[in-house]
């Protein structure tokens, strides 16, 4: 079965490492047997902040990363939601689908309200999940590749999906969720690792720097190291990390580290960390940013004529 496949990232700072193994590494797979769309979400980095920010900047930044990871924009369609106005009048009669307490018991909306920036809560941090569902069915995508946090928004857009197809006409298939090889990565402080949350090892760190946001890593004082995920988050979350990285187990890790404490298991977790990064760093270094700007505008042409087209069989199925 050919899928259509729909994700993307929010621009608010540089992909890390939790993005590599929830998601990235499946679109990478998934681009060259599948139709494939990458949305920046630039829409959504106003959900839980009061401005954009250094928004282009971050925009760059995430067109780099990726190209540097593997996308090949030959494949694979990257767009924004700022350029695709459609996708904003797909969330009016999605909006429609959901009621209020479906909206405020979303677990991953609460726990973005628990980290947000903003003093009050917007309308749009409760809403932004059936903007996803808008994100998603706007190319009827049948396979949505992302990390855990995500699970309860795609459940929202299976909801609008099968609800407007009972209330108008069978227009939108039931996407399914994929989780990556991490579905929740921790960051070094042993929560999700997170671009907003000061916590990640970006993808684009040098090498020094990613030695030195691992030194700074939380740990404890036990000096025999094990791998316990209940007991011991922090150091489970560094040895997931040097077991993904070297592609080898956890487990297997913390015996050959035993007794050697915090300081040897931070140096086994950096020199993987850096082995695994350096080819991609190295294809960053080399795409220029103007490169990467012509693959946004592209994508952005070819998303459009695709959301102009569902919207069409929208207002058609709903008699407008
Ligand atoms: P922010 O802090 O701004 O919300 P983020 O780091 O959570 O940023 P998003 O842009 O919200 O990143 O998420 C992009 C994609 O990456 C989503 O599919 C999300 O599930 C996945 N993802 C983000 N962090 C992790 C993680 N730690 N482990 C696995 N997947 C992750
Ligand atoms: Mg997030």
């Amino acid at each position: 079965m050919r899928h259509t496949v729909l994700t993307g990232d929010r621009p608010t700072g540089l992909l890390h490492l939790g993005h590599y193994f929830g998601t990235l590494a499946n679109r990478v797979k998934l681009q060259h047997e599948h139709t494939m769309y990458v949305l920046v979400a630039d829409y959504q980095v106003i959900t839980d902040r009061d401005l954009p920010g250094e928004i282009q900047q971050h925009i760059t930044g995430l067109l780099l990363d990726y190209l540097a990871v593997g996308l090949d924009p030959a494949k694979v369609t990257i767009f924004q939601h700022s350029a695709i106005p459609e996708l904003n009048q797909l969330l009016l009669p999605f909006l429609s689908l959901v009621s209020m307490a479906e909206l405020s018991r979303n677990p991953t909306v609460k726990d973005e309200i628990a980290h947000s920036r903003q003093k009050a809560v917007s309308g749009l941090m409760f809403t932004y999940p059936v903007h996803q569902a808008a994100d998603i069915l706007f190319c009827k995508g049948t396979l949505v590749p992302v990390g855990k946090d995500q699970g309860p928004h795609v459940e929202v857009t299976r909801l609008v999906a099968r609800r407007f197809n009972e209330r108008y006409a069978p227009v939108f298939p039931v996407p399914e969720l994929l989780l990556g090889e991490a579905p929740v990565l921790r960051g070094l402080d042993g929560g999700k690792m997170s671009k907003s949350r000061g916590n990640a090892i970006p993808l684009s760190a040098t090498a020094d720097e990613t030695a030195a946001l691992i030194r700074r890593a939380r740990t404890d004082a036990d000096r025999l190291i094990t791998f316990d995920e209940d007991n011991r988050p922090e150091v489970a979350g560094l040895l997931t990390l040097a077991g993904l990285c070297l592609g080898r187990s956890p487990a297997e890790i913390a015996d050959e580290i035993g007794y050697g404490g915090a300081a040897e298991l931070k140096k086994t977790v950096t020199e993987a960390v850096n082995e695994f990064l350096a080819p991609i760093r190295r294809r960053r270094a080399e795409i220029s940013e103007a490169d990467a700007r012509d693959v946004l505008r592209a994508g952005n042409t070819r998303a459009r004529e695709r959301a102009v087209a569902t919207l069409d069989e929208v207002r058609d199925a709903m008699g407008f």
